[in-house]
């Protein structure tokens, strides 16, 4: 009876920080299938006294982090405490930021729309529980690894704009080099918070448990669709916390949510308020590598790529870096970064193996030979094979050289060089299906 109203997401990302050591204390930050409680200390242990001592490092990554998404930083900014229990919490609070984040009032550019990023703050993580054989365990490794929060406007309005984020700000923290964003180890973690417009009251469902950027998608949507039918029967779905289940392809309730007043955030006592200098701030925007986005853009220009190429050669700075330095080597030889990007993208080019002058030799090799057109070669082949009957029976009872005899009649058929294997690959397949008349 009601008009469906207009979905509204925003988005919550929690991002591990790869440096050496944790956030408060000089504990490994490398937890991952690491041996439980071996990367412990009395400070991220939460022993009564322990004192922590901020991670410059992680802190100037965070401000790092803040300015590639175009935030303002704060000059004077502060932790506090976010008090709750839960087993995997020893001090019974988080160390987080509230009211003063290192970083706020953002955006980001997803599908030519403008995403706007609330805030970019610095936390520490907690300790991870463990089910085994009806018992919970606790390991607390992963107790005050350094995590960023990056905190978006509710700005979208359909799944497939939040997958493209996510992708972004994973490229983005790679690109920084600060985490490997790698959800299946944790060390990146997504929480849509999803509603519909035109209820009576406000509400917001966020959505935990999705580890892959191919159960976004399918989240949200489900949710999307719940909520719309709950609407649609004139009630108002519940404000609460649900966890997406990939298996039944549902979300299920988790918990009602907090108010943020029931966490009783406190300045952190321990630590003292941090403030900028304006050259502080500068050096560390220094540090910023060239982004994704504006690389994207310059390679296009330079190098008078299609923008599905210049996409793909971004993805990553080690592609990026590889097609440049190629592009370095080949100008040498009058090879065009357009036959370069070409040559990468089309033979799937291992860059971890393929040394840039190899490349460009391939390249200089294949050059001389003409590309065939595919329709004329598959003709030209039919006819061989028709006035052949001979050599394909005897490629049929097993002679290896019948094939060979095949392709040089066929490449007598066309006046340039052409690539043996080419044909040799068309004659083949073309030879499975052969019937001979
Ligand atoms: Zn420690
Ligand atoms: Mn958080």
């Amino acid at each position: 009876m009601n008009e469906i109203g207009k979905p509204v997401i925003g988005l919550e990302v929690h991002v591990e920080l790869k440096t050496k050591s944790k956030m408060f204390c000089g504990c490994p930050a490398d937890h991952f299938a690491k041996k439980p409680n071996t990367q412990t200390c009395p400070v991220c242990l939460g022993l009564p006294g322990a004192l922590p001592v901020p991670n410059q490092q992680a802190i100037e990554w965070c401000v790092m982090l803040g300015k590639a998404l175009n935030c303002e930083t704060l000059l004077f900014s502060k932790f506090d405490r976010k008090n709750y229990f839960y087993p995997d919490l020893p001090k019974g609070y988080q160390i987080s930021q509230y009211d003063q984040p290192f970083c706020q009032k953002g955006w980001i550019e997803v599908n030519g729309k403008k995403i706007g990023i609330t805030r970019v703050h610095m936390e520490e993580d907690t300790g991870k529980l463990i089910h085994e054989g009806g018992s919970t365990l606790v390991d607390f490794n992963r107790s005050g690894v350094p995590l960023v929060e990056i905190v978006t406007d509710p700005d979208f309005d359909n799944a497939k704009d939040v997958k493209a984020y996510l992708q972004k700000l994973q490229q983005i923290v790679r690109y920084l080099e600060i985490s490997d964003g790698d959800l299946e180890k944790g060390q990146m973690r997504l929480e849509p918070n999803i509603s519909i417009t035109g209820t009576k009251k406000p509400y917001k469902v966020e959505v935990k448990n999705i580890n892959s950027f191919s159960f976004v998608d399918k989240a949200i949507n489900y949710e999307l669709k719940r909520q719309q039918e709950i609407i649609e029967k004139g009630e108002t779905p519940v404000q609460e916390t649900r966890g997406w289940e990939e298996t039944a392809g549902i979300t299920k309730t988790q918990r009602i949510k907090e108010e943020a007043q029931d966490y009783r955030y406190f300045p952190e006592p321990d630590i003292p308020p941090i403030r900028w200098t304006n050259e502080q701030l500068r050096k560390i925007e220094s540090q910023i590598p060239e982004l994704p986005d504006a690389k994207l853009i310059r390679f296009k220009k330079e190098y008078q790529l299609m923008e599905y190429d210049a996409e793909i050669l971004t993805r990553d700075t080690l592609m990026a870096n590889y097609f440049e330095e190629t592009v370095k080597v080949g100008v040498k030889e009058n090879i065009s970064p357009k036959q370069i990007a070409n040559y990468i993208i089309n033979r799937k080019v291992n860059i971890t193996e393929v040394l840039p002058a190899k490349v460009i030799g391939n390249i200089l090799q294949t050059k001389n030979i003409v590309q065939i057109d595919e329709k004329e070669l598959s003709k030209v082949i039919e006819e061989i094979l028709k006035s052949n009957e001979k050599a394909v029976s005897d490629f049929r009872k097993g002679k290896e050289n019948a094939i060979m005899f095949l392709v040089g009649q066929v490449m007598r058929q066309f006046k340039q060089k052409v690539d043996a294997s080419v044909i040799k690959a068309s004659l083949l397949a073309k030879l499975e299906k052969w019937q001979t008349k």
